[in-house]
Formats: structure tokens, sequence, C-alpha cells
């Protein structure tokens, strides 16, 4: 590594920094946003990421949080060379980069033997799952390989064409969104070689099945199947080739796409699966579920003269028993035979039930390994001009997530006070912890609201929902309605919605489609058909216990708390990286840095609570050794005829510096930095 780099600079800066370091700061922005002299300024910021952007340097530090703008370009900084240039080498004496992120991370892992976590966070195309796989790729690329596992490296890597296959779709706002949260886990030995993992699934969008909206499309897999599958494999699926031919494939009237190869995604899957640890005859299966969703699209029914529902599309039904491995009668009897109010919705049920089972939570096997990294991809705060109850749990699961950052960088800074003995100092910051329980608070909070309206008896609506939570917390600080608002919010509200003031900004939530969406059930009768599938897969997913027990399963809110908290004790053990993807522009395009776009996301991604918080105590800490062994240089008077303590070392090398008392303390092993520009001044030093 070239030590004559400015640390604080990006390396693509050298030559500018060789004529002036002030020029080159001018120009290309601080590297670390703690080092911006007005670090309450949102302006300040976003100028920072602005001048950067431009400049290609699309990584920029919050302390150890990273910012990543999508450049929607391929830049020329992930290659094998480049990701042997961060090996090894610490935050501070190289440019911003996932792979500092991803090796600080290994390095932490393996020195303090420490399980990590790298969070991911953004809106819709702000480029999440391509920083997870950058992450990946560099650990399979330079982690030791396992003698007895040598292929895991790959299963990881090979993990993410399949789930992106079952899991994403094209989108107004994304070519290959990803339609679910995810959470991998990646377990290393004692060695540091990779040796397993396991994946798992929140909130896949399961109505995209039935339904895309102008412009979209399903997930990948059926187009994929339908453009690569051959011609004999398509003939045992009963399907045809043309996508136009499938209800569930017609509705975005948007088949084909410019950016993505169909027919050579489906190559990658298909190579991908017996990689994963797919069995041949499992891949068939596995495929026979997807022909399924397309031929239950495809059956119709019809209304006797005495209101009784039939199927017109018999065909439909031998198709569908046969690739299910279910009896056709029964089946025909379960999607006709219910109170029938609501055939279509059914349906529905049926289908995106079917979907779920093909994002299996284990696509690797896993094994015991000595510490782990966790990656979690997941939608950051969404605010759309119609918010709904997926922006209602995206939005809560956000809220989870900031408390968690609250919690633990404060605690990890309080744990390092304590261990250096140095005086706790208060950090003000906002706590989100009120919001968190108006939403989840058991007996009181708004899914507990939600669930108790959908049980109900009665005439229960989305309406009296509202009525409900208007009784339940009016008086609450971070709840609003039309009713309550008393017309002193600034925006207008509709009497449908409720606003929930969030850490991030307000988000208005219609109540419509609330308590169908929660309710999410499937009829008894098609699941009963569903448990005697000769399909392991399907078997696996309608477990007969299950079908059995008659109690009734969880509302999808409260499932998806469950999950979160589950998800939350897994994080709360790890020590958590971050980072935080912004996307430039909405048309997709190189070049382009629309301001009030970006605005938008550093209030929602809360990157300006995150400086705050950052800033609050000391900016940055060092090892006396690491310290010394940086600064001695500068002092030559002393070095290198030192011999003493640490400790006594660093206390006389910084009052030759010139440190002031309140620039810094000493702790037991460790000097703690309050700002960045003290640092910043005694790079420059080192570098005259
Ligand atoms: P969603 O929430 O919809 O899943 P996302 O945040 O996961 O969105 P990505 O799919 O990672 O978004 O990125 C969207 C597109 O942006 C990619 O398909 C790619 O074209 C481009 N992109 C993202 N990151 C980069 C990068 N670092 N370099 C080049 N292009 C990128
Ligand atoms: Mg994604």
């Amino acid at each position: 590594m070239n030590k004559s780099i400015h640390p604080l600079i990006s390396s693509t800066s050298v030559r500018l920094v060789m004529e002036s370091a002030l020029t080159a700061r001018d120009r290309v922005g601080v590297q670390d946003f703690v080092l911006l002299e007005n670090y309450n300024s949102e302006a300040a910021f976003i100028e920072n990421l602005r001048r950067r952007f431009r400049e290609n340097l699309i990584y920029t530090y919050i302390g150890s949080v990273l910012v990543s703008v999508n450049p929607y370009k391929e830049l020329e900084i992930y290659s094998k060379p480049q990701m042997e240039r961060y090996r090894g080498v610490s935050f501070y004496e190289i440019s911003p980069h996932i792979y500092a992120v991803s090796d600080n991370t290994y390095r932490a892992m393996r020195t303090e033997r420490k399980d990590q976590c790298i969070l991911i966070s953004g809106e819709s195309g702000a480029g999440k799952t391509e920083a997870s796989k950058k992450i990946l790729l560099y650990y399979a690329v330079t982690c030791p390989t396992n003698d007895h596992m040598a292929a895991l490296g790959d299963r990881l890597l090979q993990s993410n064409p399949v789930l992106e296959a079952f899991g994403n779709a094209k989108t107004l706002r994304n070519d290959n969104s990803s339609r679910f949260g995810k959470y991998m886990d990646v377990q290393f030995d004692f060695r540091g070689a990779p040796v397993g993992g396991h994946i798992l699934n929140y909130l896949l969008e399961k109505s995209r099945v039935v339904h895309q909206n102008h412009g979209e499309r399903n997930f990948h897999i059926f187009y994929q199947l339908l453009d690569g599958g051959e011609d004999d494999l398509l003939i045992t699926l009963d399907l045809e080739r043309n996508p136009q031919k499938y209800q569930y494939l017609v509705k975005g009237n948007c088949p084909r796409l410019s950016s993505v190869s169909d027919k050579n995604n489906w190559k990658v899957v298909m190579k991908a699966l017996p990689v994963i640890g797919f069995t041949e005859e499992e891949v068939q299966k596995l495929l026979n579920i997807i022909a399924s969703v397309l031929h239950l699209g495809n059956t119709q029914f019809g209304e006797g003269e005495e209101g009784e529902t039939y199927i017109t599309t018999e065909t439909q039904i031998h198709h569908l028993s046969k690739l299910m491995g279910v009896d056709g009668s029964a089946l025909g009897e379960a999607l006709t035979h219910k109170k029938l109010t609501a055939k279509g919705e059914e349906v529905t049920v049926v289908l995106s039930s079917l979907l779920m089972l093909c994002l299996p939570d284990e696509l690797y096997h896993s094994s015991k390994g000595s510490s782990v990294i966790g990656l979690l991809d997941i939608y950051g705060f969404e605010v759309l001009q119609h918010n709904s109850f997926e922006q209602f749990c995206i939005n809560y699961c956000n809220e989870k997530l900031q408390q968690l950052f609250i919690e633990l960088t404060l605690r990890s800074e309080q744990e390092e006070y304590e261990t250096e003995g140095i005086a706790w100092e208060t950090v003000q910051y906002f706590d989100n912890k009120i919001i968190c329980d108006l939403i989840e608070e058991k007996h009181k909070g708004i899914i507990s609201i939600l669930d108790e309206e959908c049980l109900r008896p009665g005439e229960t609506c989305d309406v009296s929902f509202l009525e409900k939570l208007e009784d339940a917390l009016g008086g609450h600080p971070h709840f609003v309605t039309h009713k309550l608002a008393n017309g002193k919010t600034r925006r207008v509200m509709s009497r449908e919605e409720f606003r929930l003031l969030h850490y991030a900004g307000e988000v208005n939530y219609n109540v419509n489609g609330f308590l169908d969406k929660n309710n999410d059930s499937l009829n008894r009768n098609l699941k009963e058909v569903m448990c005697q599938s000769d399909n392991q897969i399907l078997q696996h997913c309608f477990r007969r216990e299950e079908v059995i027990d008659q109690k009734r399963p969880e509302m999808a809110a409260t499932q998806f708390k469950n999950s979160l908290m589950k998800l939350m004790e897994i994080l709360m053990s790890k020590e958590p990286s971050y980072v935080r993807c912004i996307k430039p522009n909405d048309a997709k395009q190189p070049g382009r840095f629309d301001e009030v776009l970006v605005r938008h996301q550093v209030k929602y991604l809360g990157l300006m609570e995150n400086l705050r918080v950052r800033r609050a105590g000391f900016a940055y800490r060092r090892r006396f050794e690491a310290f010394l062994q940086r600064y001695k240089p500068l002092c030559p008077e002393t070095w290198p005829n030192w011999h003493g303590r640490l400790s006594d070392g660093v206390s006389t090398l910084v009052s030759h510096l010139g440190y002031k008392p309140e620039e810094y303390k000493l702790g037991r092993s460790k000097i703690f930095i309050r700002f960045p520009k003290t640092l910043f001044t005694t790079e420059d030093a080192l570098e005259a």
C-alpha cells in the first residue's frame, strides 16, 4: 500500500493531494462526513455527496458507516487487485469502499472473535443487493478456502441468482428489484474459511404473483422458464413459450426487458440449483410448482343456475393435478366449494403461498462454524404517494433497525469508555422507542388493535379499525388522523388515513385493505389438498400437523413483528457495520444527481441523525501502539530512542504536537480524539 496517500482523502485524488491538499479537499469533498466543518448542515452534507459523486467517488463514511451512491454505470473499482489493496488495511489509511467494510468486518471477527453483521439499507434501486453481492464476492475471493468444502465460496455466490429468480422482479423503480428482505449468515471456521450459512426472508411481496402494475413484471423465474426452458421441458409442463398466454404474466404488459436476458439467466439459475444442493428430482418438483402457478392463473370459473361455482377450464385442473401431484377432483372441489364469497381471492392466496415455498430458508447446508458475519439487505424507509399496509410494515422494520443502531452504537461507546476508564459523556439523540411501542406494544399498539379488529365478530372494516385507533391512540404525540388533527396539520389528510411521525419524518397510511392484508388466510380445504401432494416441496410447505391444528395462524403483521423480534435478537448479539445506499436519480442514469431526491433519502435514511450520534463523543480512537507507530516520525527528537510506557509515549508525542486538553483523552490502551480536524492536521504534518 502506498503510505504516502493522504488517509483522509480518497486515493484516487493522490495527484491532487500532491498539488495541494486543500484544493483536493475542496474539489472532491471529505471522505468522512465527521470532517465537515458544519456537521449539522444538511446542505453541506449533500454538497459533499454531490462533489464526490461527480468525481465517481461513490463511497463516503460517517465514522464507520458507509454511504454509497449508485453510479448506474460500471466503475473500475471492484477488480481483484482492488480487493488486494483493501486486505488488512484499516479504514483511515485508504479511500472508502465496500471492500474496506468487508475487510474490517472480517478482521474484527477474526481478531476480536465476535460475530459481526453488516446492515445494508436504502430505497428501491439504491444498490443494496449489488452491495451485498460485492461483499460476498470479496469473501469468496480473499478468504482462505476450506479443503473439505472448497466449493463453498461458489455455493455462497450461486445462491444469489436463485434467490433473485424467485424473489426479484422488474418494477418501475428497478429492473431487478428484490421483493423481499433478506438476512444471510455466513459462517467461518477457525481458520477464517467460509464453511456454511443460511438465509432468512422477510415479507415477500406475494401479491405480485397475481397482479403487476403497468410496466412491471412478475417474478423473473416465470419468464426465464418460458424463454430458456427446452422444448421437451415445456411439453412436460404443458406450457407454451409465449408469456402473453398466461394471465399472471400479462397484467404489466411488459414481457421482455432490454436490460436482462431471461434466457441467459435461466441457464445461470439451472446451473446454480445443483451447486447449492438441489437434486435433479427437487429441481423438477420446483419447476412443476412454477408451472402450476401459471396454470392456476389460467383457470376460469363459471357460475351455475343456482349460484354454484364450477371450473370452466377442465384441462387446467388436469395439468394441475399432474404437476402438483394431488387428486384432481379434490382440487377442483377445494377451488370451488367454500363459502365462496370471493373465488378470485382464494386462488390468489394459494398462489402466493406456493411462491413462498420456492424460497427455501436454508439454501446451503449449514455447518458448525466458529464465527459468523450476517448480511442484511432490507428495504429502507418507504414513503410513496399512497402508503398502505406494506409501507407500514417496512417502516416499522426501519424504526426497529434505527433503535438497534442507537442501542448498539451507544452501548459500544459506553462499553469502550468504561473499559478505557474514561468518564461517560451524555449523547443527545432522539430515542425512537416511543414510536416502536406505539406500533408493537401488546394490547395497546397499532398491530394489536389491527389483530383485534380482524378477529372481532360482526361488521368490521378498515374504517372501524381507524376509529379504534383514534379511540386508543388519540393523545399520542406521534399519531395523527384527520379528526384528531383538527385542521392543524400542514398536509391535508384524507379521512381514511392515519399519520405516523416516524423518526425519519411523517408518513400518511391509507387504511384501505389493512384488514384483508393482515388476515392473509388460506382456505382450509385447499390446505388439506396441498398437504396430500406427493411433491416434497409442497409437503414441506403445507405441513399436515399445522393444517390439522385448528388454531388460527398468526396474522400477517404479528408474524412480521415476531420475525423482526427474532432478527433483532440475532443482530443484537453481533457487532454491526452499516451501509446506507442512495439512489441519485429516478431515471436509472449515470452522472445525474437529483438533489431533491437525494435530500429526501438523506432524511429518511436518518443520515444527519447518524452523523450527530457519531460526532457526539470522540470522533476517532486508536490504540497507543498504532498511534505511536504512525506519528512518531513527527517527533524525531524523542524517537527512535524512546523507552518507556506506551501511554507516556503518547503523552509526550501529543504535547509535542500541541494537542489541547479538550481535543483528546487518554484511556488505558487507546487515545481518544474528539475532533477529526485534530487528526487531519496531524496527518497533514506527516505529509509535509
Ligand atoms: P431493491 O430494493 O429494489 O431491491 P436495491 O437497492 O437492491 O433495490 P440494486 O438491485 O442493488 O438495488 O441496484 C439497482 C441497479 O443499480 C443494479 O441493477 C445496477 O444496475 C445498478 N447499481 C447498483 N449499485 C451499483 C454499483 N455499485 N455499480 C454499478 N451499478 C450499480
Ligand atoms: Mg435489492
